[in-house]
């Protein structure tokens, strides 16, 4: 494959090894950065884009979804899985990749992995949350549960918030132990402290900040109201889809809730447990300023992240750059290229002489 795209009509592909090139070639520091502000920025025009909630095929180990969104030039969307039974079976709960196209010509510009790329829009977009909603001086954070997506958010929080010290916990042990060995091996984590707890009590009690990044399909209540200390922030991830949550309905009673995008989080967050009346505040109205985060600093804020396609399409667009400037990434003849956009029928035509896109 080209390393470098020069048909004028080329669909890049990014693989999970070029975006692990990318983010090591700069940083996952900079990269995490890099990404949120790109979510930062497209929360900023909320109103220009067409969104929907994502489209949903249950089954009863899991779920496969389809996340569309668009501006008035850019069409993105993701697809993407969660089975929390697939480690078992040697598969992350979560895989994913996305497609971005030119809106203008419907041409996809961009087919890329997204599995890595999930873990770092949804630590990326937390860390956007938690800067907004979160005490400035919370330094502490709770990590409970600790596979795939956890050093994501334990470095965005590192990095972007300023977190000193992580108490973690995951009822499986060994997730907790490759957890803090990643780490242990980052010398960008050498600042971090982890403390390994026995329960998520034990990991909640003085924490600033707690973060449920846990995957089970069942209505679990994780943090419940005896853990909440005035003034936490709760970063609730794993609570997506319907029948499946982390956070008890008392603790989102006595909170101030935020979400991405309310008619997607009122049937897959937390916020499912509530009635329709239960008033919550999207992201992006604190974020432009016209909505107030947390009111005082004993008020107990809760981010009920889902992951909305908003986020990807932001990442996708951050990807798409990055790649053009770093040179990572091929071509590939993805859709045909035909002298006459006419005849298609020239590609199957026996003698007929195609121009293709060289992989
Ligand atoms: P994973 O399977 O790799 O890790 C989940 C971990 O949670 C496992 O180690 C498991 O042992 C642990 N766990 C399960 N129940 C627990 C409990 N009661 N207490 C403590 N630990 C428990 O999954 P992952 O890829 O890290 O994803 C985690 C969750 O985040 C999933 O539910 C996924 O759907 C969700 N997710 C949300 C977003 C978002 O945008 N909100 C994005 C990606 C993933």
């Amino acid at each position: 494959m080209q390393s470098q795209l020069t048909n004028r009509h080329a669909t890049r592909f990014l693989s999970p090894e070029d975006i692990a090139r990318m983010v090591r070639r700069q940083g996952l520091a900079t990269t995490l950065n890099g990404m949120a502000n790109y979510i930062h920025q497209d929360f900023l025009r909320w109103n220009s884009f067409e969104k929907s909630a994502r489209l949903a095929a249950h089954s009863p180990d899991g779920v496969i979804e389809l996340m569309p969104i668009a501006d008035s030039s850019t069409y993105t969307f993701k697809y993407v899985n969660g089975h929390p039974m697939n480690t078992a079976q040697g598969l992350p709960t979560v895989m994913a990749f996305g497609v971005l196209a030119d809106v203008n010509t419907g041409f996809p510009l961009l087919i890329s992995e997204l599995t890595l790329t999930t873990a770092m829009r949804t630590a990326a977009t937390s860390a956007v949350a938690a800067r907004a909603l979160a005490r400035p001086d919370s330094r502490v954070m709770a990590l409970i549960g600790n596979g795939a997506q956890s050093e994501f958010q334990a470095l965005a929080f590192h990095h972007m918030l300023g977190i000193e010290e992580i108490h973690v916990f995951d009822v499986d042990p060994d997730a907790t132990a490759k957890l803090v060995h990643n780490l242990q091996c980052n010398p960008d984590a050498a600042n971090l402290r982890v403390v390994v707890c026995t329960s998520t009590a034990d990991a909640v009690q003085g924490s600033d900040i707690v973060t449920t990044v846990t995957a089970d399909k069942t209505r679990a209540a994780i943090i419940t109201p005896d853990m909440l200390k005035p003034g936490m922030h709760i970063n609730g991830v794993g609570g997506d889809c319907p029948g499946k949550t982390e956070i008890h309905a008392d603790v989102l009673r006595a909170a101030k809730v935020f979400v991405e995008f309310e008619p997607q989080t009122r049937i897959e967050g937390d916020l499912q447990q509530m009635q329709d009346d239960f008033v919550v505040t999207e992201l992006w109205q604190v974020l432009s300023g016209r909505k107030t985060g947390r009111n005082n600093t004993a008020q107990i804020t809760v981010f009920d992240s889902v992951g909305f396609a908003m986020e990807d399409f932001s990442a996708l667009r951050y990807l798409h750059d990055l790649s053009q400037a770093l040179h990572i990434g091929a071509e590939i003849p993805l859709i045909p290229e035909l002298p006459d956009p006419k005849d298609l029928y020239q590609l199957i035509r026996p003698t007929a002489r195609v121009m293709q896109l060289r992989a």
